[in-house]
Parts: C-alpha cells; structure tokens; sequence
C-alpha cells in the first residue's frame, strides 16, 4: 500500500480538517497531531493490530488466511530492502508503507514502523487482502482490481469499527487505490458481500 496524493485541507491518515499545525513527514504524508500522537513503534502492538484486523475478517465476513503469515514491522530501510528484492521501482521503494510477500513457503506482511495507529491498521488490512488473494485468488493479476479488492478489505475492516470519515477518504483517493476500491464498491451494490469475494475468486 502507498500513499494517498491528498488535495483537502485534512490530515491524510483520518481525513480530518486540519484544526492545528500540522506534521509533515518526509515522504509528503501530512499527519495531524491526534494520529501522530499514537504511532506504533512496538511489535507486540503492533501484532495486537494485527489480530484485530483478523478477528473482524472472520467475525463479519468469515474469512481466515489458511496459511501463516507473519506480521514483521520494520523500519523504513528495512522495507526498502525488501521492496528491492522484490524487484519494485524506485518510488515504490519510498512511498511504500506495507507489503505482503512471499518467500518460498514463508509468507509475511511487512508494515513501516512508526506509522499511526490507525495507518497502519489501514495497511495490514489492506495487505491481510493481498494475503487472502493470494490464497484465494491467485490468476487476479489487474492491479487495479488487485489494489481495490485489498482497499476493500481495509475498508470493511474501517466500517466495523466505526472509522466512517477514514473510509470514505480511502474511497475519495484519486489514485489505483480510491479507483480501484470505488470500482469494488459499486459491484457490491450490485451483487453484495458474498458476491464480491465470489467474484475474486475467479477474476483475471
Ligand atoms: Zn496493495
Ligand atoms: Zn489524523
């Protein structure tokens, strides 16, 4: 998951209006004071995030990922390392915030260290969709399908806990994340829940 090119007044991380000076941070994130207060720095927090976001997966929409995955936060260097090995571009390499990657038989999601709480509960969301595609729906190859169905994941994970305004800013971004989330959202007005995951399962 990358960052957001955000055009409003707000904070990037939970789209609310600026009411204090802001934080800016060196990839061009601009971070409120609420949600800089509450970065996680911590593995055993962030792991805590991470159960979360996989007890609200099965709890609402019964999915679970078969295979382990790991959740490693790292620092940004870290990341970039193993975006390179992955074989990214360069500015994928920088704006990254989250990854899902495979090892042979090990599979893990990597998330910056230090992001908000809330960010970062965004990017392993988002990264737990690529984990499931993976195992679910291995032929989705059209990134915007792949980075709108992994958003949409993010974004049921949002609703459940009552992060309203954070969701509809995924949906507003004018990127391959807000398109292809907002392409995901109009077939599930269209087909439903189950429909989209069904959906997944067999799109190319
Ligand atoms: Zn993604
Ligand atoms: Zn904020």
């Amino acid at each position: 998951m990358t960052l957001p090119g955000g055009a409003c007044d707000c904070c990037d991380v939970c789209g609310r209006p600026f009411t204090a000076p802001y934080q800016v941070l060196t990839d061009g994130r601009r971070i409120c004071y609420r949600c800089h207060e509450t970065a996680v720095y911590d593995q055993a927090q962030a792991q805590l995030i991470y159960q979360q976001v996989g007890a609200i997966l099965q709890q609402t929409m019964h999915l679970v990922l078969n295979i382990p995955t790991a959740l490693i936060l790292v620092g940004r260097d870290q990341l970039a390392d193993v975006l390179r090995q992955m074989g990214r571009s360069a500015a994928q390499v920088t704006q990254t915030l989250g990854v899902y990657a495979r090892h042979g038989r090990k599979r893990a999601i990597y998330a910056q260290s230090g992001l908000p709480r809330l960010l970062l509960l965004q990017v392993v969301a988002h990264e737990w969709g690529h984990a499931w595609q993976m195992e679910n729906a291995p032929l989705l190859r059209e990134p915007l399908l792949q980075e709108g169905f992994a958003e949409w994941i993010a974004y049921q994970v949002l609703l459940a806990l009552g992060m309203e305004t954070a969701a509809a800013r995924m949906a507003a971004r004018d990127d391959v994340y807000g398109r292809g989330l907002r392409h995901v959202l109009l077939l599930q007005q269209h087909v439903g829940q189950d429909g989209v995951l069904a959906w997944c399962r067999y799109a190319r």
